[in-house]
């Protein structure tokens, strides 16, 4: 898919076009840090970057942002690929970890002491923050700050060589204690710490800080256009600085430009939140169907095409803003309506028996797989005497405005006959146990008698001798509250205790065979997946991806 609406970064970028910045190059990145899974937040960032790339003939790089060991993990990196390919994108030969250039870094940090832009800092981490002033009041600089070069130079290497204890020292940039920009007040870009890395094992001890590793891959890699959540804005003059420091050494000087993140209703988006979802057993993992991890989305049965869909629909801007979750279950609708086929599921089961048809008759009905797609045929179902119909389409008393069946009430059971209710049959807790009605012969759809009568009422039904029980869960939103991530919010208290229902339903024999991830429409329930990791041949099991319609409104 190529985005079609246009937004403030593809201004600039055919601006770039039209001058010829780049000539002609658009180079971007995705550059997640691998210590967690990717949520929905993530995907808008996918798609633009890789849209773009896509877009203006460059390519989007993939790079694993891991400098942080003691949170990172192989486990994180390879469902972030699984998830990113799985969306649809390809990041060609650029598979990149910021790990690749902690030799390049390091010279670059030994190039800045050099230079007298970077020196050595023996304060404790407490004293370098409280040193770095507020918004309101300056920063002071540190005894260390004029510290000689060769001493800083001579510490670093130090460093490096693993004669110190995490904390000891750290490099600071030396820019402005007094800046306006706290960014700019001597940032930390080097500090130590003893841990094994992932992919680089033990051979440092030391690890570059965000601000300094970002902006350097994003140049080395000859990125044109550094896209990033807002947040960073204030951060962009420091990647500019150390950029503008290390203009004879690196290829190029990728311009920084900030959009608004994701922000989406009914749900928690940082990564922290959901560790903790996980870690506390308040969902069933990373791909639990109820997160709004690109994992659980998947599971949960989103396709990557209403992913897509999603982050084309909710654009891109510079102004913060929420997003309705209606929004993205809608666009999953929009895409599943136009390409699930569509099945019969019964949920809530209560016989329905039709005295007056023959006993041991079965007759076949014909019922459309989209229809609005005659070219993808139909199927049969089977009619008899004895069938399955959902409970809530069944009203002792009707309530206004309901059409379905009622004692005298005459529906049509979709795709068969016209049937009226007689009386029903009610156990001892006077729960109904058997509807029973009689039907006219006359009214089979698709005959000239069908429309002898109108009818409001349409349900939908299975023969009970050949409807076949599966698992179905009844998954529903994670969380009831609209803002569960709201500051002094407990966002666990905002759990949806409904949000998953695991039932036995009944459904047409042919979805035995279901396969992984196959997407139906169970008529008037809601579009249903084949959970991917749970069915098993002959033997489904159906997640609800999402209702017909949505039943959050307010
Ligand atoms: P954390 O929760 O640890 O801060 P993060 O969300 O920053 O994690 P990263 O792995 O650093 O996760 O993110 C990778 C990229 O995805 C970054 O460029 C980031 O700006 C972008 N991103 C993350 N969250 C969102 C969001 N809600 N909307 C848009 N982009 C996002
Ligand atoms: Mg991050
Ligand atoms: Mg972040």
């Amino acid at each position: 898919t190529i985005s079609t609406a246009t937004h403030f970064i593809k201004n600039i970028i055919e601006e770039d076009n039209r001058t010829g910045k780049w000539s002609g190059r658009v180079e971007t990145r995705f550059p997640p840090e691998p210590n967690g899974y990717l949520h929905i937040g993530h995907a808008k960032s996918i798609c633009l970057n890789f849209g773009l790339a896509h877009e203006y003939g460059g390519t989007c790089h993939l790079r694993f942002d891991d400098t942080n060991p003691e949170k990172e993990a192989q486990e994180y990196v390879d469902a972030i690929i699984e998830s990113v390919r799985w969306l649809g994108f390809d990041w060609g030969q650029h598979l990149h970890y910021a790990s690749d250039y902690f030799d390049k870094l390091y010279e670059y940090a030994e190039y800045l002491i050099t230079q007298g832009k970077a020196y050595v800092d023996s304060l404790p981490a407490e004293e370098i923050r409280a040193l770095r002033g507020t918004l309101t009041e300056a920063g002071t600089n540190s005894p260390y700050r004029d510290r000689p070069v060769a001493e800083s130079l001579d510490l670093f290497r130090r460093m490096r060589a693993g004669e110190f204890a995490d904390g000891a020292h750290v490099l600071r940039a030396k820019i402005d204690m007094a800046s306006p920009n706290i960014n700019l007040r001597d940032p930390v870009i080097y500090r130590i710490r003893h841990v094994h890395h992932q992919r680089t094992g033990d051979k440092w001890c030391i690890y570059p800080m965000y601000d300094f590793t970002h902006c350097v891959s994003d140049a080395l890699e000859q990125i044109t256009h550094s896209l990033c959540t807002l947040e960073f804005e204030d951060h962009r003059p420091l990647y500019d600085w150390v950029l503008d420091q290390l203009a004879d050494k690196v290829p190029c000087h990728p311009q920084q430009i900030e959009f608004a993140r994701l922000n989406l209703t009914y749900s928690v988006m940082s990564k922290r939140k959901l560790i903790d979802l996980v870690a506390n057993g308040l969902v069933d993992g990373w791909d639990d169907p109820r997160m709004n991890s690109l994992a659980g989305l998947r599971r949960r049965g989103y396709t990557p095409e209403s992913i897509r869909l999603f982050a084309e629909r909710i654009g891109i801007s510079k102004a913060d803003s929420w997003i309705d979750m209606t929004i993205l279950e809608d666009c999953l609708r929009e895409d599943l309506n136009q390409r699930a086929l569509r099945r019969i599921a019964v949920l809530d089961p209560v016989l329905l028996v039709i005295d007056n048809y023959p006993d041991d008759q079965e007759e076949i009905c014909h019922a459309p797989n989209h229809p609005q797609q005659p070219e993808l045929g139909k199927r049969e179902l089977k009619l008899t005497k004895s069938l399955y119909i959902d409970r809530a389409d069944f009203m002792e008393t009707p309530s206004k405005g309901f059409f379905r069946l009622a004692p005298d009430a005459e529906v049509r059971l979709r795709y068969a006959y016209l049937v009226k209710c007689t009386h029903v049959v009610k156990n001892s807790q006077g729960e109904i146990t058997t509807i029973h009605c009689s039907y006219d012969p006359a009214t089979k759809s698709g005959t000239a008698g069908a429309d002898s009568r109108k009818v409001k009422g349409n349900i939908h039904w299975l023969s009970a001798r050949h409807a076949q029980p599966v698992e179905i869960r009844l998954y529903d939103r994670l969380f009831n509250d609209s803002h569960p991530d709201a500051e002094n919010k407990d966002y666990k208290a905002a759990l949806n205790p409904d949000s998953k229902q695991v039932i036995t339903g009944y459904v047409e024999p042919a979805l035995l065979d279901s396969l992984p991830e196959q997407r139906f429409q169970f008529e008037r329930h809601g579009y249903f997946v084949a959970d991917r990791i749970d069915t098993r041949a002959g033997k489904p099991v159906f997640n609800r991806a999402v209702s017909l319609r949505n039943t959050w409104a307010k």
